[in-house]
């Protein structure tokens, strides 16, 4: 394929490194080139159609055609391209977003911080509890509880919340306290016969007598995705996260519900939090806030949290901290547009009402050969491979087979993610139930060519 000299091909081989890309590996593959979107469509520079089933990156809730937030964008760059937001300066469209996220946010989160990534908005939660606990005259309360398999970004701070050792290997990470806890995925990390129930059990006594161990008055915040993502989309057990909000609670530590892929109606429901029933001191947003046509993240706080930064900055003169694109004009334009017809076409229900069409769809592969477990919930979803289901064991090397699978599902014209033994699904979320029959047909057919790709190879 590098015989293309002068193409876009040729070029990125010569002068792009990718993220999340073996680049060495990149040099002989080349790149997979998206030239436009339609709907929840992309097309490649061959001119393949695939149905973008990830949504790009979890992200694209409105479909990849959506003039009105091209017009959206257009509007705001030829009436204030850009201004920031440091030292009492404001403008319209970051105004309004806030006053929106908060609308929309549980009762109590009134105060929005705009970042440009869910990194960086993870990496400034962790700054800015340490300066509350700084300011509350608690500087010791400074330590994480994450969990295994968590994917909170990549920046230093973030990057060591994340719970994944490819993102800490060679990395030096984690850099920061943090305390990773067990993964909360009953199939994977339940013993022989534990029940979900007593999974549960043996997780929330995981964590208290880790609690304990520290000590509760070292440890600053739990952070968590309601449904874990970019780890392999896990499920929490059933009273998981009912359990982890009363030892939060109890210990008065800060809860961090990390809604980067599960809000604006991903789950089923408005946010993550409200359908598994808790509520955070602290929620962080992005990805389908914009549809990811403009990078935008927001954490949104409670008052507690509000009350104890705005004091500290009262006593220093200022919150040191902040991006020059923090609540950019142009990307919080778009996003009050994305959510405007997220609410005018109730994409947020359709997420809901497709859920039980996608879900038990997608489990009438739960008998094949190749198939270990099928979760999900809402429009999210993971189809777990394993080589031999009941003692769990999946294939090797790791990863392999849901690498394959997700090879094959792109020959057949649907874009899924491997995420380690998982294939991902998490589509726009304007799908509809004849988009979602187009998906499990070529997952079916993807699956059937793993299969016989795997017993030519005399794999087990
Ligand atoms: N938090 C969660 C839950 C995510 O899924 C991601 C990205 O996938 C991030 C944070 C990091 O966001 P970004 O890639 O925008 O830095």
């Amino acid at each position: 394929m590098n015989e293309r000299p002068n193409s876009l091909h040729a070029s990125d081989i010569a002068h792009s490194m990718h993220p999340y890309t073996n680049m060495r590996a990149h040099e002989t593959t080349g790149p997979m080139i998206m030239t436009h979107g339609d709907g929840v469509r992309v097309f490649d520079s061959e001119g393949k159609e695939y149905i973008e089933a990830l949504a790009g990156l979890w992200s694209v809730a409105v479909g990849f055609s959506e003039t009105r937030l091209a017009d959206a964008a257009y509007a705001q760059m030829k009436k204030l391209p850009y201004y920031h937001s440091f030292a009492h300066k404001a403008h319209e469209p970051s105004i309004r977003l806030a006053e929106k996220l908060v609308e929309l946010t549980p009762e109590g989160m009134n105060r929005v911080f705009f970042t440009n990534s869910g990194s960086e908005a993870n990496d400034t939660v962790v700054k800015m509890v340490w300066f509350m606990m700084n300011g509350l005259g608690k500087p010791q309360k400074k330590k994480f509880l994450s969990r295994n398999k968590a994917y909170h970004g990549i920046t230093i701070a973030s990057g060591s919340l994340t719970g994944l050792p490819a993102n800490h290997t060679d990395f030096d990470l984690p850099a920061i306290p943090v305390v990773h806890l067990t993964c909360p995925h009953h199939w994977k990390w339940g013993e022989a016969g534990e029940s979900e129930a007593d999974f549960t059990a043996r997780l929330l006594r995981e964590m208290e007598d880790t609690i304990l161990a520290e000590d509760p008055d070292t440890i600053a915040a739990f952070i968590g995705e309601p449904v874990m993502g970019a780890g392999g989309v896990m499920t929490p057990p059933e009273g998981y996260w009912q359990g982890v909000e009363a030892l939060c609670r109890k210990y008065d530590i800060l809860m961090v519900s990390d809604e980067v892929i599960n809000g604006f109606g991903r789950t089923g429901a408005r946010w993550g939090c409200e359908r598994y029933g808790f509520t955070p001191d602290i929620l962080v947003t992005s990805k389908q806030l914009t549809s990811s046509y403009l990078p935008l993240a927001a954490i949104v706080v409670n008052d507690r949290v509000y009350d104890a930064v705005a004091d500290h900055t009262a006593k220093l003169g200022t919150f040191g901290h902040g991006f020059t694109a923090s609540g950019h004009p142009v990307a919080c334009a778009v996003g009050l547009e994305n959510i405007a017809i997220i609410e005018e076409q109730d994409l947020m229900g359709n997420a809901a009402r497709l859920e039980d069409a996608f879900q038990n769809g997608l489990r009438q592969f739960a008998d094949h050969p190749l198939v270990g477990e099928i979760r999900g919930v809402g429009l999210i979803a993971g189809i777990e491979l394993a080589a031999d289901k009941d003692a769990r064991r999946a294939f090797e090397p790791a990863g392999s087979m849901a690498k394959k699978v997700a090879e094959f599902a792109a020959e057949e014209g649907l874009i899924i993610r491997a995420v380690y033994e998982t294939v991902a699904f998490c589509p726009p979320l304007i799908v509809t139930e004849d988009d979602i029959a187009e998906i499990l047909a070529r997952t079916g057919r993807a699956l059937d060519r793993a299969l016989d790709w795997a017993r030519a190879e005399g794999l087990k």
